[in-house]
């Protein structure tokens, strides 16, 4: 009696543990899931993964003196919170998190939906107060992101990203390069160094002319990777 007993709990473990959420079939095959909000959260099929709304106030507060500082620049009412799926390199979906400038949430819905559907592979993307609002460490982690209000590094120009308005996509695969004037690179990262000859193979690599660049062309973004004066490769601007 009490093996079967045994047996029986074993039994109803096994089954608790095989059908426990956090995983998703997506197509045939079964794939590993994962959210910004953590575990417990359902992912929407890709009819339903890509949303827009005006800034929740759990997400505002996130944001307070992180991404989000006092300013004269923009509102919160500028701003929209949006959720979009992605698929990371080895197929795995997730539901990321991005704050954008509601001039173009619209753009963004339609470019990351069609990056997903096209499995572009994009590994992380959830808000940069999950990084301190730290550009650095955020680039480290490989984390996409948008809104973070901030001058542009090393300088006293607004960056659009404080408007909302440029995307770095998987950026330390794509680094900011800037050479100084005794020759030698700034990198953005600084642990993107491998990543600085654009003729090596790695994954994460944004080239000229595939999808992401001509998708986000297409929708009147520069992109960063364009640029002579220094190369930008993660940065897609408005
Ligand atoms: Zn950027």
């Amino acid at each position: 009696m009490r093996l079967t007993g045994a047996l029986l709990i074993c039994a109803l473990i096994l089954a608790f543990t095989s059908c426990r959420p956090g995983r998703n079939a997506v197509g045939q095959q079964e794939v590993a899931v994962s959210t910004a909000a953590g575990g417990g959260e359902e992912i929407p099929d890709a009819e339903q993964g890509f949303t827009s709304q005006p800034i929740p106030d759990d997400v505002w507060q996130r944001m307070q003196g992180l991404s989000w500082k006092d300013n004269d620049d923009i509102s919160r009412e500028d701003l929209r919170y949006l959720r979009m799926l992605h698929k990371d390199a080895e197929g795995r979906v997730h539901n990321g998190e991005m704050v954008c400038n509601k001039a173009i949430a619209e753009d963004l819905l339609e470019i990351f939906k069609a990056l997903y559907e096209a499995s572009y592979p994009i590994e992380r993307m959830v808000l940069p107060d999950e990084y301190g609002a730290e550009d650095e460490v955020q680039m480290r982690a490989n984390n996409t992101s948008c809104f973070l209000y901030r001058r542009i590094s090393g300088s006293a120009k607004l960056s659009r990203h404080a408007l909302g308005m440029a995307v770095d996509i998987n950026p330390l695969y794509n680094p900011y390069v800037k050479q100084r004037k005794d020759g030698t690179l700034f990198i953005q990262p600084e642990t993107a160094a491998p990543y600085c000859d654009r003729s090596a193979e790695f994954p994460y690599k944004i080239v000229e002319g595939d999808l992401a660049c001509r998708l986000f062309a297409a929708h009147g973004f520069e992109w960063g990777g364009a640029w002579t004066s220094l190369k930008d490769y993660q940065h897609f601007e408005r």
